[in-house]
């Protein structure tokens, strides 16, 4: 266990396509109440204990992570903690929290943007929100020290694979890394089916042929590659080529369950142990013996699912 992905709030400002459909995360949807979210104080001791458990990384996320309110006093309490702390954000509210929390001690973002042209990117955010305000957000980051900054996008057949080349072509040349990740069958609302996953073979074949980069840790889900002008690409591929074998990554969903898949159905409750005041070893046991038994490869064993209905959590409560 090497990394931990926190979610900080179950809500979003957008209402991606493949994430939280509109017909569903619509006005009416009941969203976690604000007591059964985890407290900064909650999230922080929980990120202590996870981090003497070997956790070196840790990614805040959500939902959107910016929408939970003074994040950076989150950000402040982590900096102290040995690890390092990163964020995915959609990046719209960038421009108005990047200095915040760059001062408060975070290291780097990851923006995601599955568009470079704003009508593509309008059918699958659904929301009201521009590419523009994106690069705004990314422009933010970078100029408080919050780069380099990493690119996140989702390729779904027929929305936007033919937005790849303009992507890369657009960040390559600035020291911005693109992964383009495969569409996943994350959850039960976006009603994925494997037709719409662009695999990374074809995302290869739209690329070229570049070289490999070598991974630096056998844990890296990204394939990267090298571009000519010497930038990088990288390819998710969770699904055509799926590395469960590999995987050091916990999750924690906005109100302190424990997934050790993003594919789970059901988390482990340490919020109410924490509430009910157990002490931090106590804890640390049960999330040991949660991990060491854990028998997770969905991914692997996607094709035997696919013939019986799985119940999945949601991306935007697990945390992405
Ligand atoms: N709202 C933030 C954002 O979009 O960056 C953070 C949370 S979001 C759930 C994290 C990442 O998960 C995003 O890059 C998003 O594109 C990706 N994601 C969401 N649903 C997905 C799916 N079904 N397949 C693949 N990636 C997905
Ligand atoms: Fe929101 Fe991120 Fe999901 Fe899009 S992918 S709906 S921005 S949580």
């Amino acid at each position: 266990m090497r990394d931990l992905r926190i979610s900080v709030t179950d809500r979003c400002n957008f209402r991606c396509t493949y994430c939280m459909p509109k017909e569903v995360f619509g006005k009416d949807f009941p969203f976690m109440p604000r007591e059964a979210l985890m407290t900064f104080e909650e999230i922080d001791r929980i990120a202590g204990i996870f981090i003497s458990l070997g956790v070196k990384k840790i990614r805040l996320t959500g939902g959107e992570p910016l929408l939970r309110r003074n994040l950076h006093e989150l950000v402040s309490m982590l900096s102290l903690r040995d690890a390092e702390i990163a964020m995915t954000t959609n990046g719209v509210l960038l421009p108005r929290y990047a200095p915040a929390l760059s001062a408060a001690g975070l290291d780097r973002v990851t923006v995601s943007l599955d568009a470079i042209d704003e009508s593509t990117f309008a059918a699958i955010t659904d929301s009201g929100h521009t590419v523009a305000a994106v690069l705004a957000g990314i422009e933010a980051a970078e100029s408080v020290g919050l780069g380099p900054v990493k690119i996140n996008t989702v390729v779904k057949r027929n929305s936007n694979e033919d937005e790849i080349l303009d992507i890369i072509e657009r960040f390559s040349s600035r020291d911005i890394a693109v992964r383009f990740i495969e569409y996943m069958d994350v959850g039960t609302t976006n009603g994925w089916s494997l037709d719409e996953v662009v695999s990374a073979s074809e995302i290869r074949d739209i690329i070229g042929d570049f070289e490999r980069i070598t991974p630096e840790n056998k844990s890296d889900v990204a394939k990267r590659y090298k571009l000519p002008n010497g930038g990088e690409v990288g390819i998710i591929s969770s699904v055509t080529e799926p590395f469960c074998n590999d995987c050091t990554r916990a999750r924690i969903s906005s109100d302190g369950r424990l997934f050790t898949c993003l594919f789970s159905n059901r988390g482990l409750d340490l919020l109410s142990p924490i509430r009910e005041g157990a002490t931090d070893g106590y804890v640390a046991d049960l999330i040991r013996e949660q991990w060491n038994a854990r028998k997770d490869r969905y991914s692997e064993e996607r094709a035997l699912h696919s013939t019986k209905k799985k119940e999945k959590v949601e991306m935007s409560y697990i945390g992405g």
